[in-house]
């Protein structure tokens, strides 16, 4: 009786890694509370593709809004980084971006929304260029507290472009809000109020 029991145990505390990871996988994926990633997952988008880790068999695609380095889209593109965006965040981009075109400066977006496995790879890539996690914390957020992920952010470019927005963005809303990437708006006003001052880094801010 006894010595059964306890093999019965061993057999359990054997499998609960694996459960647990798949799990945590499954989570990660489809459980974000603001809902959006939900309502991809349910109309048979992005889906098992997604709750993988991103290696050269399963790689960033456009369903990760992966935009790839040096790139940059236009701001009324129709893909996810873009249309997985708090839709108002959008419609201030597309707004502002009118206004600069205007006065000829082009805007394009460098990145927007991104899906977990994304901003995860991306935080894994700056601990290997910064050298560790504490310095790669200042420039990529978590995946769980990335604004990114959420849509609620976008990085402009290119460099005329986000002074632009520096200048200028609060007229739609838009403010920076890390003081070290001058590139990475949020709303955070009404159109035409005060932009409060930046977060030093991602790491201090929120
Ligand atoms: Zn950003």
């Amino acid at each position: 009786m006894v010595r059964s029991r306890r093999s019965t145990v061993v057999a359990a505390l054997a499998v609960t890694p694996l459960a647990v990871a798949v799990l945590a996988g499954a989570c990660t994926a489809g459980g974000s509370a603001d809902g959006k990633s939900g309502r991809a997952h349910g109309d048979g988008g992005p889906g098992a593709a997604q709750r993988m880790p991103v290696t050269r068999l399963t790689p960033l695609t456009e369903a990760d809004g992966y935009v790839p380095e040096g790139e940059g889209l236009e701001v009324s593109a129709e893909v996810p980084a873009l249309e997985r965006l708090d839709p108002e965040l959008w419609a201030a981009v597309r707004e502002a971006a009118a206004a600069a075109e205007a006065e000829g400066v082009e805007v394009v977006v460098t990145s927007g929304w991104r899906s977990e496995r994304y901003q995860r790879f991306l935080l894994e890539a700056a601990v290997t260029t910064y050298g560790s996690e504490e310095e790669a914390a200042r420039w990529v957020a978590t995946a769980e507290e990335s604004s990114h992920v959420t849509g609620d952010a976008v990085d402009v470019g290119y460099t005329d472009a986000a002074d632009w927005f520096s200048r200028f963005g609060s007229e739609f809303g838009l403010c920076q809000t890390y003081a070290n990437e001058l590139w990475h708006y949020e709303l955070a006003v009404e159109p035409g109020g005060e932009c409060p001052p930046p977060a030093t880094d991602a790491a201090e801010g929120s």
